[in-house]
């Protein structure tokens, strides 16, 4: 075609545009000259043009937005005109495969910044393995430097990094949400488990039930005839189900013999009397009592920055490939690879405690999986920010970190003297709600 026809056509073309439209297509036009003269101290022209495409349909999208970052379907730039000088936004909804250095990559955010905010994070461990659906905040300076990152973990956690003084801060926010407790029960007719599901109890709910209820009771034996009861608590944020729950009783007749459960304070089951039904906890995840190389200090401070730099845990100064033991009966809530924390294991025992190892050589067990107390989960390394063979064992209490060597541990097989007023009358408020009182 020849040039003539191509300026002709062109021309039509912007003469059909509405008003509006022309003006803001002229300044963009503007604009774009502008930032090709602006000298970019740090980044080359490349990735000036590279930040600046043109929507496709320019007459129907110039009101929502003049430029879009290039291929970043799922990004969405909250500023309406970017402004080059100052800080823009960016919030990216995780699909599966995406991790973190991708999406900093693509926010040409620099490889620096993606180490210090990942040395952050040791303490919180959730930045390595991102789960579909979660959502990221970005705010990137005018340099691309990352100025803050905020991470939605699911409904009720929040977890934010802040570049303060040249380091980046981190803080975790949980929403309490309301517990409300559901009442469960039925009549065998098939096996426990397809009977208890079609009384609406989820499968972890039953398995949890199973676990308590173990030593006591082979649920294989139980006959069409025979009945469960079960209460739950299920955490509700802002009104919505928040999948976390957990069983506070159970009672199963079985002929004529009642099998009991109680959920104690300190996150074991205990029968109607206060008889220990689920394993006690151990104080060490390793064989011994080896050496301490540094105990739990939330007030360390950074042997070169003198900063506060919290240690959340105790290490344990043993050589590569110790065996790690779980130290109670739980669930492996997260388990991988971290660039601080190494290969790490996660495990929840019930809904107060959580436990956490660091820098191991060897992973054992996967997310998901249940664990028994005294179970070997992984062999101790020196993987991630590590500068020796050692293990870096926390546990936490309601999502914060206590001293594992301090913390009074349900070390006992039944309720202690001092506590067993207060489990019953835990255990009656339950009987109560199941209609048993
Ligand atoms: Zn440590």
């Amino acid at each position: 075609m020849p040039l003539q026809f191509q300026f002709k056509k062109f021309f039509s073309l912007i003469n059909k545009l509405p008003r509006l439209h022309f003006w803001l297509l002229i300044l963009l036009f503007v604009i774009l000259i502008l930032i090709s003269l602006i000298p970019h101290p740090e980044a080359s022209n490349k990735k000036v043009t590279k930040e600046l495409v043109l929507p496709e349909n320019i007459s129907t999208q110039v009101k929502k937005s003049i430029a879009v970052p290039q291929g970043q379907g799922s990004v969405e730039s909250n500023n309406l005109y970017p402004e080059f000088s100052g800080n823009r936004e960016a919030v990216i909804t995780i699909k599966s495969g995406d991790t973190l250095s991708q999406i900093f990559s693509d926010q040409n955010i620099p490889a620096a910044n993606l180490q210090e905010v990942l040395e952050a994070d040791a303490e919180h461990i959730r930045l390595a393995n991102l789960l579909p659906g979660q959502e990221i905040h970005l705010q990137i300076g005018p340099k691309n430097e990352l100025l803050a990152l905020k991470l939605v973990i699911d409904r009720a956690t929040t977890l934010s990094f802040v570049l303060k003084d040249g380091e980046y801060l981190s803080k975790i926010e949980t929403k309490k949400g309301e517990w409300r407790n559901n009442y469960y029960h039925g009549t065998i007719n098939g096996s426990f488990y397809v009977s208890a599901k079609r009384s609406g109890l989820t499968s972890s709910q039953i398995q949890q039930i199973s676990n308590a209820l173990q030593d006591k009771l082979d649920f294989k034996r139980l006959r069409a005839g025979d009945t469960f009861k079960s209460l739950v608590a299920k955490q509700y944020i802002e009104g919505a189900y928040a999948n976390e729950s957990e069983v506070l009783a159970v009672i199963i007749e079985r002929g004529s013999t009642a099998y009991t459960a109680f959920l104690s304070d300190d996150g074991r089951y205990y029968d109607k009397d206060g008889m220990g039904l689920t394993k006690a906890y151990r104080r060490y995840p390793v064989n011994g009592r080896p050496r301490i190389s540094s105990p739990f200090n939330p007030r360390r401070l950074h042997p070169i920055t003198k900063r506060v730099r919290p240690h959340n845990g105790t290490d344990f100064a043993v050589r590569t490939g110790t065996n790690v033991y779980s130290i109670g009966d739980g669930v492996v809530l997260r388990a991988g690879y971290h660039p601080a924390a190494g290969n790490y294991i996660v495990i929840k025992h019930g809904r107060k405690y959580t436990t956490r190892y660091l820098h191991l050589s060897k992973r054992l067990v996967t997310k998901g999986q249940r664990v028994a107390m005294g179970e070997l989960i992984a062999k101790s390394g020196n993987t991630g920010s590590s500068t020796g063979a050692h293990l870096h064992y926390e546990f936490h209490i309601n999502g914060k970190p206590v001293d594992a060597m301090k913390v009074s541990l349900p070390l006992s097989q039944e309720v202690p003297a001092n506590k067993i007023k207060a489990f019953k009358a835990t255990r009656d408020l339950a009987l109560k709600e199941m209609g048993e009182l």
